[in-house]
């Protein structure tokens, strides 16, 4: 499943910044999802639980955000932003549209003790 190996990405993330760091619990997880990436947040979730059972993180909140999805117009020749994919420009109405940094996923922060 593409969730769960987000999740165990996220983890693996995670258990290196507690290294480095030293903290032995995580309350809070913020993540950014772009708009266009094929994640579903409620299953990415339930991932995430299951992962991070017996790790600092285990009874973490995991907070999704969605981003802008951004997608390069080849007809306007530069970057804008859709909701989904199979929307047009909203500048030209073209479906010249390639994938541009709007389906990606990044960890923004931890809430840790
Ligand atoms: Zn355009």
């Amino acid at each position: 499943m593409h969730e769960m190996s987000l999740a165990d990405g996220i983890s693996r993330i995670i258990m290196a910044q507690a290294e480095e760091h030293g903290f032995s619990k995580v309350l809070t997880v913020r993540i950014e999802i772009g708009r266009l990436a094929h994640v579903d947040p409620d299953a990415l979730a339930f991932c995430f639980g299951a992962v991070m059972k017996g790790t600092p993180a285990e009874s973490a909140k995991l907070v999704i955000e969605r981003a802008d999805g951004l997608v390069w117009c080849l007809g306007c020749a530069e970057q804008v932003a859709i909701n989904a994919w199979g929307d047009a420009c909203p500048k030209c109405g073209s479906f010249d549209l390639k994938a541009d940094g709007g389906d990606g996923m990044r960890i923004l922060d931890l809430e840790v003790e």
